[in-house]
Protein backbone atom coordinates (compact mmCIF):
# COMPACT_ATOMS: atom_id res chain seq x y z
CA UNK A 1 0.00 0.00 0.00
CA UNK A 2 1.80 3.58 -1.21
CA UNK A 3 1.53 6.11 2.16
CA UNK A 4 -0.79 8.30 -0.20
CA UNK A 5 -3.77 5.59 0.19
CA UNK A 6 -4.12 4.51 3.65
CA UNK A 7 -4.18 8.30 5.91
CA UNK A 8 -5.21 7.64 9.34
CA UNK A 9 -8.73 9.66 9.31
CA UNK A 10 -7.91 12.69 11.63
CA UNK A 11 -10.17 16.30 12.29
CA UNK A 12 -8.98 19.14 9.98
CA UNK A 13 -7.68 21.95 11.52
CA UNK A 14 -6.63 25.59 9.68
CA UNK A 15 -3.38 27.64 10.31
CA UNK A 16 -4.06 30.30 8.80
CA UNK A 17 -5.23 29.16 4.60
CA UNK A 18 -3.70 25.87 5.00
CA UNK A 19 -5.53 23.35 6.15
CA UNK A 20 -3.80 20.59 8.41
CA UNK A 21 -5.53 16.98 8.60
CA UNK A 22 -8.68 15.71 6.81
CA UNK A 23 -8.07 15.37 3.54
CA UNK A 24 -5.68 17.77 3.37
CA UNK A 25 -2.64 17.09 1.02
CA UNK A 26 0.40 16.49 3.90
CA UNK A 27 2.40 20.21 4.52
CA UNK A 28 5.48 21.27 5.30
CA UNK A 29 6.97 23.70 8.60
CA UNK A 30 10.08 24.67 9.38
CA UNK A 31 11.18 27.59 11.32
CA UNK A 32 13.38 30.62 11.52
CA UNK A 33 16.82 30.23 12.94
CA UNK A 34 16.61 34.06 14.45
CA UNK A 35 14.15 35.38 16.86
CA UNK A 36 11.50 37.58 15.88
CA UNK A 37 12.73 40.89 16.82
CA UNK A 38 15.49 40.27 14.46
CA UNK A 39 12.44 41.31 12.35
CA UNK A 40 14.18 41.58 9.00
CA UNK A 41 16.56 38.59 9.33
CA UNK A 42 13.30 36.78 10.21
CA UNK A 43 11.22 38.15 7.26
CA UNK A 44 14.23 37.47 4.83
CA UNK A 45 14.01 33.45 6.24
CA UNK A 46 10.26 33.21 5.99
CA UNK A 47 10.87 34.46 2.14
CA UNK A 48 12.84 31.97 1.12
CA UNK A 49 11.26 29.51 3.37
CA UNK A 50 7.67 30.17 1.26
CA UNK A 51 10.02 30.73 -1.90
CA UNK A 52 11.21 26.74 -1.38
CA UNK A 53 7.87 25.72 -0.68
CA UNK A 54 7.37 25.78 3.04
CA UNK A 55 3.61 26.63 3.73
CA UNK A 56 3.80 27.23 8.15
CA UNK A 57 6.31 28.90 9.55
CA UNK A 58 7.15 29.45 13.22
CA UNK A 59 9.37 32.01 15.15
CA UNK A 60 10.69 31.87 18.68
CA UNK A 61 9.02 34.31 20.81
CA UNK A 62 11.06 34.51 24.14
CA UNK A 63 10.48 38.23 25.43
CA UNK A 64 8.81 41.21 24.75
CA UNK A 65 11.28 42.30 22.35
CA UNK A 66 10.04 39.33 20.18
CA UNK A 67 6.55 39.86 21.21
CA UNK A 68 6.44 43.25 19.99
CA UNK A 69 8.26 42.77 16.14
CA UNK A 70 5.84 39.36 15.95
CA UNK A 71 2.88 42.36 14.56
CA UNK A 72 5.26 43.54 11.65
CA UNK A 73 5.81 40.03 10.48
CA UNK A 74 2.83 38.75 10.42
CA UNK A 75 1.66 41.32 8.66
CA UNK A 76 4.46 41.17 6.03
CA UNK A 77 4.75 37.39 5.99
CA UNK A 78 3.59 35.55 2.82
CA UNK A 79 2.76 32.59 4.75
CA UNK A 80 1.04 31.57 8.29
CA UNK A 81 3.02 32.67 11.08
CA UNK A 82 3.02 30.62 14.09
CA UNK A 83 4.36 31.58 17.61
CA UNK A 84 6.86 29.47 19.53
CA UNK A 85 6.89 29.93 23.51
CA UNK A 86 8.69 27.90 26.06
CA UNK A 87 8.28 29.19 30.05
CA UNK A 88 6.25 32.47 29.69
CA UNK A 89 2.38 32.25 29.03
CA UNK A 90 1.99 35.58 28.98
CA UNK A 91 3.68 35.51 26.02
CA UNK A 92 1.79 32.75 24.08
CA UNK A 93 -1.35 35.14 25.23
CA UNK A 94 0.34 37.89 23.80
CA UNK A 95 1.01 35.98 20.70
CA UNK A 96 -2.52 35.05 20.12
CA UNK A 97 -3.50 38.30 20.74
CA UNK A 98 -1.61 39.83 18.08
CA UNK A 99 -2.73 37.34 15.57
CA UNK A 100 -0.52 34.95 15.01
CA UNK A 101 -1.82 32.02 12.68
CA UNK A 102 -0.95 29.09 15.59
CA UNK A 103 0.71 28.94 19.12
CA UNK A 104 2.92 25.99 19.40
CA UNK A 105 3.48 25.50 23.43
CA UNK A 106 4.93 22.17 25.40
CA UNK A 107 2.43 22.16 28.23
CA UNK A 108 5.24 20.67 30.49
CA UNK A 109 7.34 23.98 30.70
CA UNK A 110 4.29 26.59 31.25
CA UNK A 111 4.89 26.26 34.71
CA UNK A 112 0.50 25.26 35.64
CA UNK A 113 -2.46 23.84 34.57
CA UNK A 114 -3.73 27.17 35.09
CA UNK A 115 -1.30 29.07 33.51
CA UNK A 116 -1.92 26.67 30.19
CA UNK A 117 -5.58 27.11 30.75
CA UNK A 118 -4.61 31.23 29.81
CA UNK A 119 -3.15 30.16 26.85
CA UNK A 120 -5.63 28.04 25.44
CA UNK A 121 -8.67 30.71 26.11
CA UNK A 122 -6.71 32.69 24.67
CA UNK A 123 -6.50 30.61 21.61
CA UNK A 124 -10.15 30.53 21.75
CA UNK A 125 -10.91 33.85 21.71
CA UNK A 126 -8.15 34.60 19.04
CA UNK A 127 -10.14 31.44 16.59
CA UNK A 128 -6.50 29.78 16.30
CA UNK A 129 -5.23 26.55 16.95
CA UNK A 130 -2.75 25.68 19.34
CA UNK A 131 0.15 22.64 18.47
CA UNK A 132 0.72 21.12 21.73
CA UNK A 133 4.69 19.13 21.53
CA UNK A 134 5.46 16.74 23.52
CA UNK A 135 9.37 16.23 23.52
CA UNK A 136 11.39 12.65 24.69
CA UNK A 137 13.21 15.31 27.19
CA UNK A 138 11.61 17.51 28.69
CA UNK A 139 8.36 14.96 30.53
CA UNK A 140 6.44 15.35 33.39
CA UNK A 141 7.80 14.12 36.86
CA UNK A 142 4.96 11.79 36.78
CA UNK A 143 6.00 10.24 33.65
CA UNK A 144 10.16 10.00 34.50
CA UNK A 145 9.80 6.75 35.77
CA UNK A 146 7.81 5.21 33.01
CA UNK A 147 10.19 6.91 30.14
CA UNK A 148 13.52 5.81 31.64
CA UNK A 149 11.89 1.69 30.44
CA UNK A 150 9.26 2.75 28.16
CA UNK A 151 10.43 6.22 26.41
CA UNK A 152 7.60 5.78 23.81
CA UNK A 153 4.47 5.15 26.05
CA UNK A 154 5.53 7.71 28.39
CA UNK A 155 5.49 10.68 25.50
CA UNK A 156 2.29 8.74 24.20
CA UNK A 157 0.99 8.87 27.80
CA UNK A 158 1.74 12.62 28.41
CA UNK A 159 0.26 14.09 25.05
CA UNK A 160 -2.95 12.00 25.65
CA UNK A 161 -2.43 13.24 29.10
CA UNK A 162 -2.54 17.40 27.60
CA UNK A 163 -5.29 16.22 25.09
CA UNK A 164 -7.85 15.30 28.07
CA UNK A 165 -6.82 17.85 30.11
CA UNK A 166 -7.13 20.51 27.57
CA UNK A 167 -10.12 19.24 25.15
CA UNK A 168 -12.33 19.34 29.40
CA UNK A 169 -11.44 22.99 29.07
CA UNK A 170 -13.80 22.78 25.92
CA UNK A 171 -11.05 23.59 23.21
CA UNK A 172 -10.31 20.80 20.32
CA UNK A 173 -8.43 23.55 17.52
CA UNK A 174 -5.59 21.36 18.32
CA UNK A 175 -2.36 19.50 16.46
CA UNK A 176 0.16 17.47 18.72
CA UNK A 177 4.08 16.25 17.98
CA UNK A 178 5.67 14.21 19.79
CA UNK A 179 9.28 14.43 18.97
CA UNK A 180 12.62 12.44 20.26
CA UNK A 181 15.93 12.91 18.92
CA UNK A 182 15.34 8.56 18.58
CA UNK A 183 13.54 7.98 14.97
CA UNK A 184 12.47 4.57 16.89
CA UNK A 185 10.98 6.42 19.63
CA UNK A 186 9.37 9.09 17.63
CA UNK A 187 7.59 6.69 15.43
CA UNK A 188 6.52 4.11 18.49
CA UNK A 189 5.21 7.52 20.33
CA UNK A 190 3.33 8.73 17.62
CA UNK A 191 2.22 5.08 16.58
CA UNK A 192 0.60 4.64 19.85
CA UNK A 193 -0.83 8.26 20.33
CA UNK A 194 -2.27 8.06 16.70
CA UNK A 195 -4.65 5.34 18.58
CA UNK A 196 -5.63 7.93 21.22
CA UNK A 197 -8.16 9.86 19.13
CA UNK A 198 -8.22 11.60 15.66
CA UNK A 199 -6.46 15.13 16.33
CA UNK A 200 -3.63 15.70 13.26
CA UNK A 201 -0.10 14.77 13.65
CA UNK A 202 2.61 17.29 13.28
CA UNK A 203 5.34 14.62 12.88
CA UNK A 204 9.21 15.07 12.89
CA UNK A 205 12.67 14.03 14.56
CA UNK A 206 13.67 16.58 17.33
CA UNK A 207 17.41 17.79 17.29
CA UNK A 208 17.78 15.61 13.99
CA UNK A 209 21.86 16.81 13.42
CA UNK A 210 23.78 18.50 10.90
CA UNK A 211 22.19 18.36 7.63
CA UNK A 212 23.14 14.97 5.70
CA UNK A 213 22.78 12.38 8.58
CA UNK A 214 19.96 14.33 10.04
CA UNK A 215 17.77 13.78 6.81
CA UNK A 216 18.70 10.77 7.14
CA UNK A 217 17.40 10.47 10.91
CA UNK A 218 14.07 12.38 9.78
CA UNK A 219 13.47 10.29 6.75
CA UNK A 220 14.00 6.99 8.63
CA UNK A 221 11.06 8.16 11.13
CA UNK A 222 9.40 9.96 9.16
CA UNK A 223 9.15 7.34 6.26
CA UNK A 224 7.43 4.62 8.45
CA UNK A 225 5.18 7.24 10.03
CA UNK A 226 3.71 8.01 6.73
CA UNK A 227 3.68 4.72 5.53
CA UNK A 228 1.67 3.68 8.15
CA UNK A 229 -0.49 7.05 7.25
CA UNK A 230 0.45 9.15 10.38
CA UNK A 231 1.41 12.76 9.82
CA UNK A 232 -0.33 15.81 8.72
CA UNK A 233 2.09 18.14 8.45
CA UNK A 234 5.73 17.45 9.14
CA UNK A 235 8.94 19.35 10.12
CA UNK A 236 12.56 17.69 9.28
CA UNK A 237 14.77 19.53 12.01
CA UNK A 238 18.16 20.23 10.55
CA UNK A 239 21.09 22.40 12.11
CA UNK A 240 21.70 25.82 9.09
CA UNK A 241 19.66 27.12 6.85
CA UNK A 242 16.46 25.93 7.33
CA UNK A 243 15.42 25.88 3.19
CA UNK A 244 17.08 22.57 3.44
CA UNK A 245 14.79 21.02 5.59
CA UNK A 246 11.78 22.16 3.15
CA UNK A 247 13.98 20.52 0.18
CA UNK A 248 14.15 17.43 1.89
CA UNK A 249 10.57 17.58 3.44
CA UNK A 250 9.63 18.03 -0.56
CA UNK A 251 11.45 15.00 -2.06
CA UNK A 252 10.60 12.87 0.96
CA UNK A 253 6.40 13.56 0.50
CA UNK A 254 7.12 13.70 -3.11
CA UNK A 255 8.90 10.17 -2.62
CA UNK A 256 6.22 8.85 -1.10
CA UNK A 257 3.51 10.01 -3.55
CA UNK A 258 1.64 11.94 -0.82
CA UNK A 259 2.74 15.06 -3.08
CA UNK A 260 3.02 16.02 -6.70
CA UNK A 261 3.74 19.43 -6.66
CA UNK A 262 7.58 19.29 -5.99
CA UNK A 263 10.07 19.11 -8.68
CA UNK A 264 12.32 16.14 -9.31
CA UNK A 265 15.97 17.52 -9.39
CA UNK A 266 18.22 14.71 -11.21
CA UNK A 267 21.64 14.80 -11.13
CA UNK A 268 24.32 12.34 -12.13
CA UNK A 269 27.15 11.32 -9.07
CA UNK A 270 29.84 12.52 -11.67
CA UNK A 271 33.02 10.44 -13.03
CA UNK A 272 35.78 11.13 -15.04
CA UNK A 273 34.08 11.87 -17.80
CA UNK A 274 32.43 15.17 -16.31
CA UNK A 275 32.27 18.11 -18.20
CA UNK A 276 30.04 20.21 -15.82
CA UNK A 277 30.16 21.24 -12.26
CA UNK A 278 26.90 19.19 -11.31
CA UNK A 279 26.77 19.35 -7.60
CA UNK A 280 26.96 23.68 -8.01
CA UNK A 281 24.42 23.77 -10.70
CA UNK A 282 22.16 20.80 -9.15
CA UNK A 283 22.25 22.60 -5.68
CA UNK A 284 20.95 25.81 -7.13
CA UNK A 285 18.76 24.48 -9.22
CA UNK A 286 17.37 22.50 -6.54
CA UNK A 287 16.41 25.46 -4.16
CA UNK A 288 15.41 28.16 -7.66
CA UNK A 289 12.62 25.53 -8.97
CA UNK A 290 11.90 23.60 -5.28
CA UNK A 291 8.90 25.93 -4.76
CA UNK A 292 7.43 26.15 -8.58
CA UNK A 293 4.26 24.20 -7.63
CA UNK A 294 4.68 21.46 -10.37
CA UNK A 295 6.26 18.05 -10.33
CA UNK A 296 8.29 18.75 -13.49
CA UNK A 297 11.79 16.38 -13.76
CA UNK A 298 14.80 18.00 -14.29
CA UNK A 299 18.37 16.87 -14.92
CA UNK A 300 22.14 17.58 -14.59
CA UNK A 301 23.65 14.98 -16.14
CA UNK A 302 28.30 15.61 -16.20
CA UNK A 303 29.04 14.34 -20.27
CA UNK A 304 26.44 14.14 -23.17
CA UNK A 305 27.74 10.77 -23.83
CA UNK A 306 25.82 9.09 -20.95
CA UNK A 307 23.37 12.10 -19.21
CA UNK A 308 20.67 12.34 -21.56
CA UNK A 309 20.12 8.62 -22.01
CA UNK A 310 20.36 8.22 -18.42
CA UNK A 311 18.05 10.35 -17.27
CA UNK A 312 15.26 9.92 -20.48
CA UNK A 313 12.70 10.55 -17.85
CA UNK A 314 13.57 13.72 -17.12
CA UNK A 315 11.24 16.60 -18.11
CA UNK A 316 13.97 18.67 -18.99
CA UNK A 317 17.97 18.86 -18.58
CA UNK A 318 21.80 19.43 -19.53
CA UNK A 319 24.46 17.71 -19.95
CA UNK A 320 28.22 18.99 -19.90
CA UNK A 321 30.32 18.88 -23.03
CA UNK A 322 33.96 19.39 -23.78
CA UNK A 323 32.65 22.55 -25.88
CA UNK A 324 30.09 23.54 -22.74
CA UNK A 325 26.78 22.02 -22.23
CA UNK A 326 23.95 20.64 -24.29
CA UNK A 327 20.45 20.95 -24.03
CA UNK A 328 18.34 17.52 -23.82
CA UNK A 329 14.50 16.90 -23.54
CA UNK A 330 13.08 13.23 -23.16
CA UNK A 331 16.99 11.95 -23.65
CA UNK A 332 17.41 14.19 -26.46
CA UNK A 333 19.86 16.39 -26.95
CA UNK A 334 18.02 19.48 -28.55
CA UNK A 335 20.80 21.72 -28.60
CA UNK A 336 24.39 23.50 -27.75
CA UNK A 337 23.86 26.15 -24.42
CA UNK A 338 25.80 28.96 -26.01
CA UNK A 339 25.25 30.97 -22.38
CA UNK A 340 25.07 30.06 -18.63
CA UNK A 341 23.83 26.53 -18.35
CA UNK A 342 22.05 27.05 -15.18
CA UNK A 343 20.55 30.29 -16.50
CA UNK A 344 19.80 28.45 -19.54
CA UNK A 345 17.98 25.47 -17.67
CA UNK A 346 16.12 27.61 -15.23
CA UNK A 347 14.85 29.37 -18.63
CA UNK A 348 13.99 26.20 -20.50
CA UNK A 349 12.19 24.99 -16.97
CA UNK A 350 10.48 28.07 -16.63
CA UNK A 351 9.12 28.17 -20.07
CA UNK A 352 8.12 24.56 -19.74
CA UNK A 353 5.82 25.25 -16.37
CA UNK A 354 4.22 28.17 -18.30
CA UNK A 355 6.10 31.08 -16.32
CA UNK A 356 8.23 33.75 -18.10
S1 LIG B 1 26.47 11.16 -16.71
FE1 LIG B 1 28.56 11.09 -17.51
S2 LIG B 1 29.75 12.24 -15.97
FE2 LIG B 1 27.83 11.68 -14.99
S3 LIG B 1 28.29 9.75 -13.95
FE3 LIG B 1 27.37 9.23 -15.94
S4 LIG B 1 29.13 8.94 -17.28
FE4 LIG B 1 29.89 10.05 -15.46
Amino acid sequence: MSAAAGRRRTRQVFCGDVAIGGSAPVSIQSMCTCPASRTEDALGEIEALAGAGCQIVRVAIRDEGDLESLPEILEKSSIPVVADIHFRHILAVGAARAGAAGLRINPGNIGSEDRVREVIEAAGDAGIPVRVGVNGGSLEKRLKKLAASEPARAMSESAAGYMEMIEGWGFTDMIFSLKSSDPAVTVEANALFAGSGDYPIHAGVTEAGPPLSGAARSVVALTKLLSMGIGDTIRISLSGDPVNEVIVAAALLSSLGLRDDFPRIISCPTCGRCHLDVNGIAGRLERELSGCGAGISVAVMGCEVNGPGEAREADIGIAGSKKGAVLFRKGEIVRTIDGDPLETLLEEARRLLGGT
